[in-house]
């Protein structure tokens, strides 16, 4: 059967048919081939960045009013097209519908935030520094920034970078995750519609050679990642030797805690909706439940009765609470960690292997189905503990109180989301403070920032020095200028060969 080609966006057009090597884009619910997503050699990278780059001296130029004005009328558009996003999401990635809502609605608050542009350049000014001398500070676009993306929010974490990047006078080349390529295409029709003029935002399909072009091209400035640790780590590496500021986020642990005092019903709702939405594949999915005293023989049946009553549906199904896997071999690695867990030991209480793809609904037989799994017993000598598994396989540790559970997170090498459930102030307090975690939720279990927070894990969950979007992401994509000004009337005859102060 044909499928669409499915190629870039490069100085405002789309762009087919030049790129040596495809990939197949499939349908995770139905293992049905939809598209073949063009894999870009240095050849389009090398367009998209020329494009970018003659695109910048207009653009940077523009007042930031008109640029928060097109992103305006991007946000309108979003607004009329954002079930078309979503439903795009779902059938390349499988997420479940009305998540993938979710996710453009949060793509759209950063866009939100980007509008307000004017006002985030503001800059500071002090009067009379010196006699005669004011001096005051503005930022500035740094030229062509590249996104290098994950497959996991097709849609969301573009709009962490581009948004920002564009309000602030950048322009921008997106790397997708080469899985589920078509909404970033979308996404750049929507701009066009809105009046970005064309080369400001460009997208290349790609894998690592489009990413390693990025890298070495001298004409972008900078990088911001989000993806597995080792490969953040490697961009991180390469793109500071390379000369580019870099921002690359990483994978994630993510624990809950739950202390004895909690609200039970509540956690339970938390721990089943954090650890198999989405079927586990979000960076700040809960991967492991930190159980402390009594709580574990409480919770535990519970947890058992609700892994197993998942409605594990086709993600157009709008009764689905969660989706496929995103490729076989996501859940052929996923069933290995599974099996992994049981050999060290670990007490499977669920196991989500084995489901059949019928039970998900017609069409189904082949989609890459794993049902919820749950392990009792977990301890942090194992490596269902300590390595990212990225699908839906809830880890329970128990501990016997507080500090241990604070102890092991912290000893943890990632770092990016956590949660404590508990009614206690002192203990949340306690608990804010110490955890060495980037992003914390008191009786909120997935405590994604809004657009004006920014986001972003500590330890191996990110490397770099900001986080992503909110005011972190402003100072990433503008560099400061200090401009001090004294005019002739105030300036004092001779040369001056002592250090200026303001005496
Ligand atoms: P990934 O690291 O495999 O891919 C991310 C991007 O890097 C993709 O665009 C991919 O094409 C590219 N890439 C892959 N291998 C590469 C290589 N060898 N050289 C250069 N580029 C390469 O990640 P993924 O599987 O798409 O996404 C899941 C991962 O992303 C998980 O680890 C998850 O925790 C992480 N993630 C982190 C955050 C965060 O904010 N910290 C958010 C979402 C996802």
């Amino acid at each position: 059967m044909h499928t669409p080609q499915i190629g870039h966006h490069i100085n405002g057009l789309p762009v087919h048919g030049h790129s040596p090597r495809t990939q197949a884009v499939t349908n995770p619910a139905t293992g049905v081939v939809t598209g073949q997503v063009e894999l870009a050699s240095d050849n389009e990278v090398q367009q998209a960045v020329a494009a970018a780059q003659a695109a910048f001296p207009a653009w940077s130029d523009a007042p930031p009013l008109r640029r928060a004005r097109v992103m305006f009328r991007f946000l309108e558009l979003l607004h009329q097209h954002k079930d078309a996003l979503a439903h795009a999401i779902t059938a390349e990635h499988g997420k479940v519908f009305t998540d993938a809502q979710g996710e453009v609605a949060r793509g759209i608050d950063i866009v939100e935030f980007a509008t307000g542009i004017p006002q985030l350049l503001k800059g500071d000014f002090t009067e009379q520094v010196a006699n005669g001398i004011d001096n005051w500070t503005m930022r500035q676009p740094l030229g062509v920034v590249a996104g290098i993306t994950p497959f996991n929010f097709p849609v969301m974490v573009p709009m962490w970078m581009f948004p920002l990047a564009l309000a602030c006078g950048n322009t921008f080349v997106l790397k997708p995750s080469p899985l589920d390529p078509t909404p970033s295409l979308m996404m750049a029709d929507l701009l066009k519609q809105a009046g970005l003029p064309d080369g400001v935002f460009n997208v290349v399909q790609g894998d690592k050679t489009a990413v390693d072009a990025l890298l070495a091209h001298p004409d972008v400035k900078a990088v911001s990642f989000v993806g597995s640790t080792p490969i953040a780590n490697h961009i991180y590496e390469t793109g500071a030797r390379h000369g580019k500021r870099v921002q690359a986020l990483g994978g994630a642990k993510n624990h809950m805690v739950v202390m004895p005092d909690a609200d039970l019903d509540q956690a339970v709702d938390a721990l089943i909706g954090a650890a198999y939405g989405s079927a586990g594949e979000r960076c700040m999915a809960i991967s492991v439940a930190v159980l402390v005293g009594e709580v574990a023989d409480q919770i535990m049946p519970r947890l058992v009765q609700r892994t197993q009553a998942l409605k594990i549906l086709n993600g157009e199904n709008l009764a689905a609470e969660m989706g496929p896997i995103v490729t076989r071999a996501a859940l052929e690695r996923i069933t290995g960690c599974i099996e992994q867990g049981v050999s060290e030991g670990a007490k499977l209480l669920v196991d989500g292997r084995g489901f059949d793809g019928k039970r998900a609904g017609e069409g189904c037989d082949n989609g890459f189905w794993l049902g919820g799994s749950l392990f009792d017993h977990v301890t942090t000598d194992m490596r269902i503990y300590q390595e990212e598994i990225f699908g839906p396989v809830l880890a329970c540790v128990r501990v016997p109180d507080f500090a241990t559970a604070v102890r092991i997170i912290n000893d943890h090498e990632f770092g990016n989301g956590v949660s404590c459930f508990t009614r206690d102030g002192h203990v949340a307090r306690e608990f804010s403070r110490r955890i060495q975690v980037g992003m914390v939720g008191i009786n909120v279990p997935i405590p994604v920032p809004m657009a004006w927070h920014g986001f972003g894990g500590w330890k191996r969950s990110v490397f770099g020095d900001t986080h992503a979007y909110g005011e972190e992401g402003v100072r990433f994509y503008t560099k400061q200028k200090s401009v001090m000004q004294r005019w002739p009337e105030s300036t004092p005859k001779g040369a001056e060969f002592v250090m200026p102060t303001s005496t």
